[in-house]
């Protein structure tokens, strides 16, 4: 089956990086027989330098029409007065707001595994992360606190804020259908954060991932509170498969859940709505300090190709087969700079795309 993948390599390490995903997902397209066709669009900086803006319509267009989107980074050093010295909607990122919310994407899906090689990267002790770290954060992306109704005003003299949490029935039920089907792909469970214990939202929130658990009887379902989710991600992570949250608490226990994992360069990420089609990236940003050195570690966007191999074209096998193709990379020894450690073997951006496709 032909998938039509559309790439943003964007500005700084994004186009090295991009690069050697496409390496790897072209050599999984020849080992099971599967052709991936890749189009090029510009966005960020290099968008801005050559039609002005950072997203044009007609890239968005184009994006639209594709499978899925994988996307390198955008932006540049802040002090780069050609895409900052302009209003906010004409730089780098703008192009990042415009596509997420033209595409429809309300999940955001951020993977927190712990690599038993880069295991001195955890910061917490061994006899937690010896358990091993393995599960994915789904966060609400487009409604709660972050898209509520906000006004400050002056109440009896006082200068007060208000911010609204806001969310409907069909907006908890779409994102729960979706971490329910990644949870049947993966350990099968699922644990649902809120704060029912004093948000109508939360109540709300419990009662229709509730439902929607009726219909996945092989999934266990957990509701969580979460100020003790908070603790329990540093306390005993391997508890976790699916964590579902809303907007504001996700974006808060994904960092949380990445920290615990050590290296930025290895985090990928993955934003989807109903239907399969996803905008896959990794974590991190451009990297402006290390652009053009080939000395990026590629694996996070590699591994963001993979996601959107398992989430996007149902391809699971494959997408596992990039996963163990990392592993082994890493049990190699092979490391990028940011990852390296005394006694492993350093490589190049270029070579890190290298050994992992030669391992598919
Ligand atoms: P960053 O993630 O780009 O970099 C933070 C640090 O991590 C830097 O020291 C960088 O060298 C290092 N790093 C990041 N990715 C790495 C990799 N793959 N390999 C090795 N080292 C890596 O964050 P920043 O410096 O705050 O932002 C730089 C630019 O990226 C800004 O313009 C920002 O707006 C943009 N940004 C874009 C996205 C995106 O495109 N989704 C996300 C975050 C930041």
């Amino acid at each position: 089956m032909d998938h039509k993948i559309v790439l943003i390599p964007g500005d700084g390490i994004g186009p090295e990086i991009v690069a050697e995903a496409v390496k790897v997902l072209d050599s999984v397209g020849e080992k099971f027989g599967h052709t991936f066709t890749f189009e090029k669009i510009l966005m960020g900086g290099c968008s801005i330098d050559e039609y002005g803006e950072p997203l044009t319509d007609e890239a968005l267009g184009k994006a639209k029409a594709a499978d899925a989107v994988l996307l390198g980074a955008v932006g540049g050093n802040v002090g780069n007065s050609r895409w900052y010295d302009v209003a906010p909607h004409l730089r780098p990122e703008a192009g990042l707001l415009k596509i997420r919310k033209e595409l429809g994407l309300f999940a955001n899906v951020r993977p927190a595994y712990l690599y038993k090689e880069l295991a001195g990267a955890c910061p917490l002790k061994e006899e937690i992360s010896e358990n091993g770290i393995d599960m994915v954060i789904m966060r609400e992306l487009t409604g709660g606190l972050y898209f509520g109704e906000r006004k400050t005003e002056a109440i009896n003299g006082l200068r007060t804020a208000t911010d609204t949490l806001v969310y409907n029935e069909d907006e908890i039920r779409r994102i729960a259908l979706k971490a329910f089907d990644i949870a049947g792909k993966r350990r099968k469970k699922v644990t649902s954060v809120d704060k029912a214990n004093v948000l109508d939202s939360s109540r709300l929130w419990r009662s229709v991932v509730k439902e929607v658990s009726a219909d996945y009887p092989d999934i266990e379902l957990e509701d969580m509170l979460v100020d003790n989710a908070a603790m329990q991600l540093v306390k005993d992570p391997a508890q976790f498969d699916v964590i579902l949250t809303e907007n504001m608490f996700g974006d808060i226990l994904s960092d949380e859940a990445s920290m615990v994992t050590g290296s930025i360069g290895m985090l990928s990420s993955a934003s989807l709505r109903a239907d399969k089609f996803g905008l896959y990236e990794p974590s991190h940003g451009s990297a402006p300090d290390i652009a053009g050195k080939n000395i990026a570690n590629p694996l996070a966007t590699i591994l963001s190709a993979a996601l959107m191999l398992r989430y996007s074209f149902d391809l699971d096998k494959e997408a596992e087969a990039i996963e163990n193709a990392v592993e082994k990379a890493l049990k190699d020894g092979y490391r990028t700079g940011d990852i390296y450690e005394e006694g492993d073997k350093k490589v190049s951006t270029t070579e890190m795309g290298d050994i992992v496709e030669g391992n598919i």
